[in-house]
């Protein structure tokens, strides 16, 4: 299990919850509790974006003074990305991505780092077929807009009133699918104590477990990267229960 991260994340970068001050420090705390490799981020080229954004967007982007990190977190996507066709791989990474569209961005996301990192395993020949589960508290329709008429991506925004209608809500889209890679939209919104209330610590490790136990029946690889997760006081333990179940390990917080 390896995880990509970079110092600059810390940095508060604008003034929104994602880019809070505070939010990464207790995820990579608690990760480190596991021994896990660290691996330093490198930012994505301009035409590994120029995959997913308009020239326009990316413009934009840059007017705004916001290139340089997002670009780091891009690049951060990709690393995770072709480690993960390897070995489960997890990427703490921000700004978070997934309400990125190819010409437009919206809550707190700027470059769609996850449809970045899935056009990069895909046109350099490394995939022929990938399924995005995107368990974020909100839709990823920046991910919809810029994958979702490829043809070679199925994409599921789980749904659920309840824990377990949400749980069987992954499990059956993953058992009925067949991608070369699974790629997580992890976002820990959704939790008890963070804005969604649905979700238990637990249950992310479950949602994890459920991913490594697919993907090895596959043979598939298998990625992930942060989105959102607003309460810092469990978004650390959080994480560390879902990568915990992402690489096969049992449930363990202490
Ligand atoms: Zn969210």
């Amino acid at each position: 299990m390896k995880i990509i991260t970079h110092q600059d994340f810390l940095r508060p970068y604008t003034r929104d919850p994602a880019a809070a001050p505070g939010r990464l420090e207790p995820i990579l705390e608690e990760l480190k509790k596991d021994g896990y490799e660290f691996i330093e981020a490198l930012p994505a080229g301009w035409d590994d974006i120029a995959k997913a954004h308009t020239k326009d967007h990316i413009d934009r982007v840059t007017r705004h003074g916001l290139y340089a990190i997002s670009a780091l977190a891009a690049g951060g996507a990709i690393q995770a990305a072709e480690i993960g066709l390897t070995e489960p791989t997890f990427a703490v990474i921000r700004p978070p991505g997934h309400h990125a569209s190819s010409d437009s961005s919206w809550g707190f996301c700027f470059f769609n780092n996850i449809a970045i990192a899935i056009e990069f395993l895909k046109q350099s020949g490394r995939i022929q077929t990938a399924h995005i589960l995107d368990f974020d508290l909100h839709y990823g329709d920046g991910t919809v807009n810029i994958l979702g008429s490829k043809g070679y991506v199925t994409i599921h925004n789980p749904e659920g009133s309840t824990r377990e209608m949400y749980l069987k809500s992954i499990r059956s889209q993953l058992w009925n699918v067949t991608p070369d890679v699974i790629a997580v939209s992890a976002g820990f919104d959704n939790h008890v104590q963070d804005w969604g209330g649905l979700l238990t610590t637990e249950d992310y490790y479950e949602i994890g477990k459920m991913i490594f136990t697919r993907a090895k029946e596959l043979g598939a690889g298998t990625f992930a990267v942060l989105e959102g997760g607003y309460n810092h006081d469990v978004l650390g333990i959080n994480v560390r229960a879902f990568v915990q179940g992402l690489c096969g390990r049992d449930f363990n917080l202490r």
